[in-house]
């Protein structure tokens, strides 16, 4: 037997010394585990250790052949509260909200906060009542309605709520996740303050993004996603100086669909970026002639915020850039400002990489957001394109008009070129090419069109003197 190398009440001491290291070391990583799971803020279960925990009570559901109730919460006007009285006061709510969460839920209810203003609640169903899920949503709102003291001001965002049930809705938790999401947005786009729980008219719903899905990831390579064109003007003389271009989707069936019948699906089902690739690569493919023959200057293609959120956004549009004849200073990849604000260090790099070789960078749908000109300052940005909801007014309503003056006025201090998008009428062209608007593109220019029709006009154009679209001669003189 090999001989105790200390006595043995030495050992004895250092085996108590381990094991309470053991033990504190057990209890520090139980700490760090603890913390890993939970959310900072409130205390409650964080997205990881819900989904984690959705998944452990399905489980346990299924082996008893139970029902599991899944609640999402959505605190209304949030965002409001926090603008109004600060990301501080912002804070006390949610920690409210949460600690009143926390003191509501039963015992077999796991509450999370999954981020944001969004929470959820996990309930195991006691029995087949169907009614159990209603009064349960109903309490969640009646909890969350009521106001709360802050800095002495009382303020009731409210809440909206959706439900999905396993497994009578859903067999998995990712669905559960989805189906309780979609009745929620539900509510939400109708106003909030209420609840909504999956049903047949949303069964439907996901039935047909389900076959729109399949049919995009057809529709991609099949080609069928193809670019169309929209000239963007000289404000002076009506000449075509560029293009936009735009997607459409020949669908086999239903015919041409516009982006609005599948750029946010394609967006949440995170295919945007290859319908984007696909759009730039054929856009790219029809007007870089165009511009070598010096009938356009600029191609505009429109990115999605959520390609954007790539940190190798840039370098691979770089790449993809190399493999056209489209020179790098005459394209243009035009981002919405809200993008921009989202995360700016990231804006910053993407758009100074892409600067650096040349391409140009446009602020899209300027007017709609926070619209931030100094945010441009810092920023090598050359366009801004002043969104169709301001120029829809602008012949008609002085303060409208005062405020795209005003814009103009500012953007041309800043060196920065302005786009006006959405130009129906003449009027509208009229004024604003009295205050010093240097581009525009809208119908009443040319609607978007396929490539070949494009072609031809350009040629044409090309051709024939400049367009003048002035009623009157003006009094001020246009902007050089
Ligand atoms: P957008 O970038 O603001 O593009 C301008 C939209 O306004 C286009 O709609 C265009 O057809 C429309 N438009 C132009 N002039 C007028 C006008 O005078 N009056 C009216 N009422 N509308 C006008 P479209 O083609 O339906 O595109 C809608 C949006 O879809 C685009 O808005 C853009 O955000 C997005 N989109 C389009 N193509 C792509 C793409 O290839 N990739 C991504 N990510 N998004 C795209
Ligand atoms: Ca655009
Ligand atoms: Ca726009």
């Amino acid at each position: 037997m090999p001989e105790a190398s200390f006595p043995l009440s030495d050992s004895a001491q250092k085996l108590a010394q381990l094991s309470a290291r053991v033990a504190e070391l057990e209890s520090e990583r139980e700490l760090t585990l603890r913390l890993a799971q939970t959310d900072s803020l409130t205390g409650l279960v964080n997205r990881g250790a819900f989904t984690a925990a959705l998944c452990e009570r399905l489980e346990a559901a299924r082996r008893a052949s139970g029902r599991v109730a899944l609640f999402v919460v959505d605190l209304d006007r949030f965002k409001h509260l926090n603008d109004t009285l600060g990301h501080h006061a912002g804070d006390l709510f949610l920690a409210e909200i949460g600690e009143r969460l926390r003191c509501d839920a039963g015992p077999s209810e796991l509450v999370a906060r999954l981020g944001g203003d969004e929470f959820a609640v996990i309930c195991t169903l006691a029995d087949r009542d169907a009614a159990e899920p209603a009064h349960r949503a109903q309490r969640l709102l009646d909890l969350l309605t009521q106001p709360h003291s802050i800095y002495g001001r009382m303020v009731s965002p409210g809440a909206s709520v959706g439900v999905a049930i396993y497994p009578d809705d859903a067999p998995d938790a990712g669905d559960l996740q989805r189906f309780a999401d979609m009745a929620l947005y539900r509510v939400k786009t109708q106003g909030g303050r209420r609840w909504s729980a999956f049903d047949a008219e949303l069964r439907a719903e996901n039935l047909r993004r389900r076959t729109l899905e399949a049919e995009l990831r057809r529709a991609i390579p099949a080609g069928e996603i193809e670019p169309w064109f929209q000239p963007v003007v000289d404000a002076r003389d009506g000449r075509i100086t560029g293009v936009e271009v735009l997607a459409r989707w020949r669908h086999p069936e239903q015919g041409l669909l516009l982006p609005g019948a599948f750029v946010p699906i394609a967006e949440e089902l995170g295919l945007i970026g290859r319908i984007d690739e696909a759009v730039f690569e054929a856009g790219c493919a029809r007007a870089a002639p165009w511009v070598a023959a010096g009938l356009i200057e600029s191609v505009a293609f429109n990115v999605s915020p959520r390609d954007l959120l790539d940190p190798a956004f840039s370098r691979k549009l770089i790449g993809r850039l190399a493999k056209t004849d489209l020179p790098a200073t005459a394209l243009t990849v035009e981002i919405t400002e809200t993008f921009l604000l989202q995360d700016l260090a990231l804006s910053r790099r993407h758009i100074e990489r892409l600067s650096a070789k040349g391409v140009k960078i446009a602020l899209d749908d300027f007017g709609t957001g926070y619209s931030n000109l100094r945010a441009l300052m810092h920023l090598p940005i050359q366009t801004v394109k002043l969104d169709r909801s301001l120029i829809c007014d602008v012949a008609k309503d002085g303060r409208v008009a005062k405020l795209v003056s005003s814009m103009l006025h500012a953007a041309r201090a800043l060196g920065v070129c302005i786009v006006a998008e959405g130009v129906e009428e003449e009027t509208q062209a009229i004024f604003l090419r009295h205050a010093g608007c240097e581009r525009m593109q809208g119908y009443f220019f040319a609607r978007p069109m396929p490539a070949a029709d494009m072609e031809t006009q350009l040629r044409a154009s090309h051709e024939q003197a400049p367009r003048v679209f002035e009623a009157q001669p003006s009094r001020r003189r246009a902007r050089a």
